[in-house]
C-alpha cells in the first residue's frame, strides 16, 4: 500500500489526517490477520522514526526518504513522487520482495504507484479519498492545483481498478471522468464495532467533565471550510431554544487556527459564541466517550467521500444530522438513523436538531437503529471484500496473489 503524504499512524484530527489514515491502518491490520502481508509505504517526515515498524501482525509501515525528513505541505509533494517511487523500489530490491499488487491512496500515491507498476507488472488499484474536480463542484471557492487535476484525470484511466466508497462516487467517476462503471469497485469504509458502541452516557460525561443536564451537539473531524461548520454555527443562530445547548467541536491542530478564528467570528456575529467550544484534536481511542456523551452528532459538510465520523456516531448509538452529500447520503438512513438535510442550509439543520433535542425517545430509537445498521460495516467485512478484489485482479494478470498464501 502506498500512503505517501500521510502516515496511517499519524495523530488524527490534523490538517491532513483523518479518514484515510484510519482506513489504511485498519485495513492493513485486518489483511495482515487474514494472511495477506502488507507493507504500507509513507514519506519520511521525521528523522528519528525507524525505517520499518510492524504495527499489526503481518502489517508493516515503511518510511521512505523523499525530500527533507520533515513536514512538507501536500501542495509541494508532487515534485517528490519520483523520489518516493524510487525509494520504494530500492527497499523492495534490498529486501528481495516481490509484491503481488499495489493499492494506492490519494492521487500523490497514485502517481508514484503508476511508476512502480510499470516495472513490476502487477495490478494497480487506488482509492482517491477525494478528487479535485469533485471538490471544486462541491464548494465553488475551493482551489486545486492544475497538476492534481491533470494527474487525476490521467490516472483514472490507467488504473486496473478504482475503489470507490459509494455508488455515488462511482457515478461521479463516470459523469465527470468518463470512467466505465465496470472499472470501479464499490467497497465502503468501515468502523471498529468494538471501540464504537453504545455505552453508559452518564459515565462517559463524567469522565469528560460534561454536566449531565447539558445538551451536547458534537462535530468531529479535520477543521477546514469543506466541513461546513460555518453552516452549523449559523444553524445555532436559527434555533429557538438554546438553553444549555453546547456544540463541541473536536479536531483541528495549530494549522486550523485561521478557520477556527473564522468560525468564532461568525458565532460572535450571530451571538452564539457561548454555545460553541473548540476542544482541539482528540486521540481516536478517546473519541468513544465523546460520541457516547453526545445527544446528536452533526456533519454539515459540503462534501464527504464517505464520512467515517457519521458511521462512528451511528455505531455508538447516536443520531446524526448530516448534509445530503457524498457518502453521507448512503450511510445515514434519513428518518431512521438520523436526518439528511440539504447542504448549505442552516435552517433544516436547526429544525432537525431541535426536533431531536426535544424528544428523548426519538433520539433513542434513531440511535438503536443506527447501531443495527452499522453492524455490516465492520473492518473485517470491508477487508474481505478488498481481498476478493485483489485476488480477482491478480488472477486476471496471472500473478500469484492468494489470501493466506503470502
Ligand atoms: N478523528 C479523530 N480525532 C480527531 C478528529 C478526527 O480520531 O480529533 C478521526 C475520526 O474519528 C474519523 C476520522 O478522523 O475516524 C475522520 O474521518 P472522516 O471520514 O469523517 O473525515 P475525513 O478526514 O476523511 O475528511
Amino acid at each position: 500500500m502506498l500512503s505517501m503524504h500521510t502516515s496511517p499512524l499519524a495523530a488524527l484530527g490534523g490538517r491532513e489526517t483523518g479518514g484515510m489514515n484510519v482506513y489504511v491502518r485498519e485495513v492493513a491490520a485486518q489483511l495482515g490477520s487474514m494472511g495477506v502481508r502488507v507493507d504500507v509505504f509513507t514519506r519520511r517526515d521525521s528523522a528519528d522514526t525507524p525505517e520499518v515498524a510492524e504495527f499489526a501482525p503481518g502489517a508493516r509501515l515503511v518510511q521512505v526518504t523523499a525530500g527533507p525528513p520533515e513536514r512538507v505541505e501536500k501542495e509541494d509533494m508532487f515534485a517528490l513522487t519520483d523520489d518516493f517511487a524510487r525509494g520504494v523500489e530500492a527497499f523492495r530490491a534490498r529486501e528481495g520482495i516481490r509484491y503481488d499488487l499495489v493499492h494506492s491512496h490519494y492521487w500523490l500515491s497514485g502517481v508514484a504507484g503508476d511508476r512502480l507498476v510499470a516495472d513490476w507488472c502487477v495490478p494497480h488499484l487506488a482509492m482517491f479519498h477525494t478528487l479535485g474536480d469533485v471538490k471544486l463542484r462541491a464548494r465553488a471557492s475551493e482551489h486545486e492545483r492544475p497538476e492534481r487535476l491533470e494527474a487525476e484525470r490521467r490516472l483514472v484511466h490507467r488504473l486496473d481498478r478504482i475503489v470507490a466508497a459509494t455508488e455515488h462516487e462511482r457515478r461521479l467517476l463516470r459523469q465527470i471522468y468518463r470512467v466505465p462503471p465496470r472499472r470501479v469497485a464499490v467497497i465502503p469504509l468501515g468502523v471498529d464495532l468494538e471501540t464504537f458502541r453504545p455505552r453508559d452516557r452518564g459515565a462517559a460525561r463524567s469522565r469528560r467533565g460534561i454536566d449531565a443536564a447539558e445538551r451536547i451537539l458534537l462535530a468531529v473531524g479535520r477543521i477546514e471550510p469543506l466541513k461546513g461548520l460555518d453552516i452549523f454555527v449559523r444553524a445555532l443562530g436559527e434555533m429557538t431554544d438554546l438553553a444549555r445547548v453546547t456544540l463541541l467541536v473536536i479536531g483541528g491542530d495549530e494549522r486550523a487556527e485561521a478557520e477556527v478564528a473564522r468560525l468564532r467570528a461568525i458565532a460572535s456575529e450571530i451571538g452564539v459564541q457561548e454555545h460553541v467550544r473548540f476542544l482541539g484534536p482528540v486521540a481516536h481511542e478517546a473519541l468513544p466517550d465523546y460520541y457516547n456523551a453526545a445527544d446528536v452528532v452533526v456533519m454539515p459538510s459540503f462534501y464527504e467521500s464517505f464520512g467515517l465520523v457519521a458511521v462512528e456516531a451511528m455505531a455508538s448509538g447516536v443520531p446524526v444530522v448530516a448534509s445530503r452529500v457524498g457518502g453521507l447520503a448512503s450511510t445515514v438512513a434519513d428518518g431512521r438513523t438520523g436526518y439528511l438535510v440539504p447542504w448549505r442550509c442552516p435552517e433544516p439543520f436547526a429544525e432537525k436538531v431541535e426536533l431531536l433535542l426535544r424528544n428523548e425517545p426519538l433520539r433513542a430509537s434513531l440511535g438503536r437503529a443506527g447501531v443495527v445498521r452499522m453492524q455490516s460495516y465492520s473492518w473485517a467485512a470491508v477487508s474481505e471484500r478488498l481481498c476478493d478484489l485483489y485476488a480477482e485482479l491478480a488472477d486476471q494478470q496471472g500473478s500469484a496473489f492468494a489470501a493466506g498464501g503470502g
